[in-house]
């Protein structure tokens, strides 16, 4: 068995080198050495089912089956659903499908609280016999207010001392459906002077005459979150249940229910909770974006969630390798966007194949190319794997280049065409640029240019140089296509951070979105499979959306590339964008 000192630390699995253990690890590490669960390692991800995953639920799904993976052990995906107004099975499946694509195998092992109600309720009703709970009449405000602060302590609730028969009959007439919505709940007797708020007599059930997206109708009171949780991962005799940094103040009160009932005691530990710049991971404002529709469904790929991202292009893999690179610790903070952009380039440049197109063409005729000719050229799909071998690109008479690779004049760094220039056509030929034609307001709309035939495939036999390489796509041959090019969804670097009388929506970036839809692109990509991957060569990753068709192409920008082009441009020209 390995122990924390000779212990090579954690594989991501691609290869790279072991990230470092963790404190997490560490424990579960020693709990083997020590036998504490007879060798075990079973942990579970909970989700409460109401809103769609995001990025950091990938941290807490990555941690927990990761850790089961790693030491043979199992993780459960169990919903906490334990409030019927806010749940959905909408989101319940949305969940499993996430889950399941970000590699989290839970095989047969799938949970929902609410299958232990019927437990819950003997274990509360067992807690009213011990005298360790009452019914109390106080409204949720009234409890709020006597609930005390962190310098003061609560006061007692006037129903505390009720007797122990009278809890009982209380409590079934509650469960039998005697009392209207929040005229009763169950609390627990604690301490209403103990400094931590959770102990001081917590709720642990409330009338709620609602139907349940799982029990239907058969309850109308409800266990609270804290009542049902800690109990929950003991009934699956989960050993290390993990769970993120504001739920270290439960414990004590987990710990407590789990000691007054004398039933199976997991650890649970606690970890830092993801945040990313320019992003919001709360499921409460995302769900407003989703219900005002400042975003198309919780599956936008501007969406920090799973689904979104999903579609937008990233791959299980590289939010696997973001979650493996961030680790965990015992203070929050704040990781920056720009690094899990970096794991998602880095894991596309390895399995996107490259294509060629061209987001706003400019025509090119190459007037020294016979008419109605064409032929194939052979281009690279990934210099970084040879395996994945060549395709045939046509060529011909006329072409289509980016808008931005032509300067009628160029300013000093500017190294691509331009008028009396010659450039590369990537895996074509030289072309030197003869004439500019101009509508009626002056904008460039066609070029003409003359190819030299001799440097075919884009070397020049004498040995000439020229100073730029861009891509093109054949006009005859090319495919149409839509292509959305995002940016962050909001432009503050901390989106909660607003002005005074004003909500978070504030931040919405308006650049959020730009549909291109006149895009060209080579004919490889008339049959791109919804979901499939590409580096469309200088322009970045892109995914083909699940919505697109034969008939109606549409390509997602999954993450710009590193473009030396755009610094280049940005300090030599005024930024182009913006101010639409
Ligand atoms: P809610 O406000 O609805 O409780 P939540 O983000 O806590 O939202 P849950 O469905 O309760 O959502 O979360 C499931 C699991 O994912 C929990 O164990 C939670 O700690 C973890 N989790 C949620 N958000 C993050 C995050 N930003 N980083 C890491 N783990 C997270
Ligand atoms: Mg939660």
């Amino acid at each position: 068995m390995t122990t924390p000192k000779d212990d090579p630390g954690v594989s991501d699995g691609t290869g790279a080198a072991p990230v470092p253990s963790n404190f997490i690890r560490d424990i579960i590490l020693d709990d083997l050495k020590t036998n504490k669960y007879e060798g075990r390692v079973h942990t579970r991800f909970p989700p409460e089912p109401n809103g769609y995953l995001h990025v950091g639920h990938a941290k807490s799904i990555t941690i927990n089956f990761g850790l089961a993976r790693e030491f043979g052990g199992k993780c459960n995906l169990r919903f906490d659903d334990t409030n019927p107004s806010k749940e959905e099975t909408e989101y319940v499946d949305s969940i499993i499908e996430d889950v399941r694509w970000l590699g989290g195998d839970f095989e047969d092992r799938l949970y929902y609280a609410s299958d232990y109600f019927g437990q819950l309720y003997e274990w509360a009703v067992q807690l009213i016999q011990k005298g360790k709970a009452f019914v109390c009449d106080l409204t949720a405000d009234q409890v709020r207010q006597q609930r005390g602060t962190l310098t003061e302590p609560g006061q007692d609730s006037p129903y505390r001392n009720r007797t122990i028969e009278e809890n009982l009959d209380l409590f079934d007439r509650m469960h039998k459906g005697e009392f209207p919505d929040g005229s009763k709940t169950l609390r627990a007797k604690i301490d209403m002077a103990s400094p931590n708020l959770n102990m001081r007599d917590p709720v642990l059930y409330r009338i709620l005459h609602m139907d349940h997206h799982r029990t239907g109708d058969k309850w109308c009171i409800y266990p609270m979150y804290d009542f049902t949780h800690g109990q929950s991962d003991s009934i699956e005799r989960i050993t290390h249940s993990i769970c993120t940094l504001e739920f270290e103040d439960h414990r004590p009160l987990y710990d407590w229910f789990i000691d007054q009932l004398g039933i199976y005691h997991p650890q649970q530990i606690e970890f830092d909770r993801l945040n990313l710049t320019y992003t919001l991971l709360s499921k409460r404002k995302l769900l407003a974006l989703v219900q005002n529709k400042l975003v198309s469904g919780w599956d936008d790929p501007r969406m920090p969630t799973i689904s979104g991202m999903r579609r937008r292009g990233y791959t299980p893999e590289a939010l696997q390798n973001f979650c493996g690179r961030i680790g965990v610790s015992k203070t929050n903070g704040t990781t920056e966007l720009a690094l899990l952009e970096y794991f998602v380039r880095e894991d596309l440049n390895r399995r996107a194949a490259r294509v060629m197109a061209v987001l706003r063409p400019l025509r090119v005729v190459i007037d020294n190319y016979p008419e109605g000719q064409s032929e194939h050229l052979e281009a690279v799909n990934n210099p970084e794997d040879a395996s994945m071998g060549t395709r045939q690109v046509p060529f011909s008479k006329v072409i289509y280049i980016e808008q931005d690779d032509f300067r009628e004049d160029p300013p000093k760094q500017y190294f691509r065409l331009a008028p009396g220039r010659e450039i590369r056509l990537r895996y074509a030929y030289f072309i030197t640029c003869t004439g500019v034609v101009k509508d009626a307001s002056g904008n460039v709309v066609e070029l003409h240019c003359t190819y030299d035939p001799a440097t075919k495939g884009g070397n020049a036999p004498d040995g000439r140089k020229v100073k730029s390489t861009i891509h093109w796509v054949s006009a005859e041959h090319a495919v149409d296509a839509e292509v959305r090019i995002y940016e962050t969804l909001f432009n503050r670097e901390d989106p909660n951070v607003v002005p005074e009388g004003q909500d978070f929506t504030v931040n919405l970036n308006p650049n959020s979105l730009e549909v291109v839809s006149g895009a060209k692109l080579e004919p490889s990509l008339r049959d791109a499979a919804p979901g499939s991957r590409y580096q469309f060569e200088r322009l970045g990753y892109f995914a083909v959306d699940p919505d697109s068709s034969r008939e109606k192409l549409v390509f997602n920008r999954t993450v710009a590339l590193r473009d030396s082009w755009a610094k280049i441009e940005a300090k030599s020209a005024p930024p182009k964008r913006g101010g639409k």
